[in-house]
């Protein structure tokens, strides 16, 4: 299958680990010049040096705290000016803290609207004019089961992320007509270092062990497994070709069955 995205210049942010360096990693396996931003220097720096060992390629990095405005207009400078502009960009973000309503202030929420959906908000807003001008464009948001499915303990992710498959249905609506697709993909329980957090959190919470938790987790799954980073990798990759031109506002789940509505 021919995607032909070699020469698309990407950017991935929050790409040093887990989904989104999964994600940088295909993408430059397509041949595309990838651009990927953190927080942590130390995090890209590991990053970068296992990836030009495995392809030969140096991807363009910087830290980029992506809950702050002005490392957000630096990213988007940054790989301007090395790349021209950009063609591809997936929205990524850290998982916001667990928790149930009552344990949670105005500042969690806060906290979690700017890493979730304003972020999304900014790196959206600096994209699109380029990409209008270029007439092409692939816009992917990495949200969350949870906008289908919400998670008991995870308020903060189950709002907000709902708040970006609106967005991003809401824009997709205005943008198509500069053959711009602007879509999200909802990862299910995936092998990272997030799932390890939340699963020590909860361990400690039922007085058992993490592995236990994560082995009850995959029996939950109709696979019988969690996911692998590069699982969910392929689909972005896919819906950023040329053959995913006509899917555009959806919102499609990696998850091995374990949503369980129809839709
Ligand atoms: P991860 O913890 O393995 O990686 C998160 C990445 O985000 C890291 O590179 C980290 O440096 C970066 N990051 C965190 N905060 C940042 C900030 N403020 N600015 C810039 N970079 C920042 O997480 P993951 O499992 O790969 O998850 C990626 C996304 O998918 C998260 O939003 C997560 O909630 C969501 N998700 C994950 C799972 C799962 O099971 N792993 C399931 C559903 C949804």
């Amino acid at each position: 299958m021919e995607l032909n995205i070699s020469g698309k210049n990407v950017l991935v942010t929050a790409a040093s680990k887990g989904i989104g360096r999964a994600v940088a990693e295909q993408f430059i396996k397509e041949g595309c010049n990838v651009a990927i931003c953190s927080r942590s220097k130390e995090n890209l720096l590991k990053a970068v040096q296992e990836i030009k060992v495995i392809y030969n390629v140096e991807p363009l990095w910087f830290v980029c705290d992506i809950n702050n405005l002005e490392d957000i207009e630096n990213a988007i400078k940054l790989v301007n000016e090395a790349f021209g502009s950009i063609d591809i960009l997936v929205n990524n973000c850290g998982g916001p803290p667990s928790g149930f309503f009552e344990e949670l202030n105005d500042e969690d929420w806060d906290f979690a609207y700017k890493q979730i959906l304003l972020s999304v908000i900014r790196f959206t807003r600096l994209v699109l004019p380029a990409m209008k001008e270029k007439k092409w464009g692939r816009i992917i948001n990495i949200t969350s089961l949870a906008v289908k499915q919400p998670v008991d303990n995870l308020i903060l992710s189950n709002s907000l992320r709902s708040a970006v498959t609106a967005f991003a249905k809401t824009l997709s609506n205005q943008v198509g007509k500069y053959n711009i697709t602007i879509n999200n993909v909802a990862p299910g329980y995936t092998l990272t270092s997030r799932i390890y957090e939340l699963a020590i959190i909860k361990a400690k919470q039922l007085g058992t062990s993490h592995e236990e938790v994560l082995a009850s987790i995959a029996n939950e799954v109709p696979m019988k497994r969690l996911a692998r980073p590069d699982e969910v990798a392929s689909l972005i990759v896919y819906l950023a070709s040329e053959l995913a031109g006509y899917i555009t506002g959806s919102t499609i789940a990696v998850d091995g069955g374990i949503i369980k509505s129809t839709y």
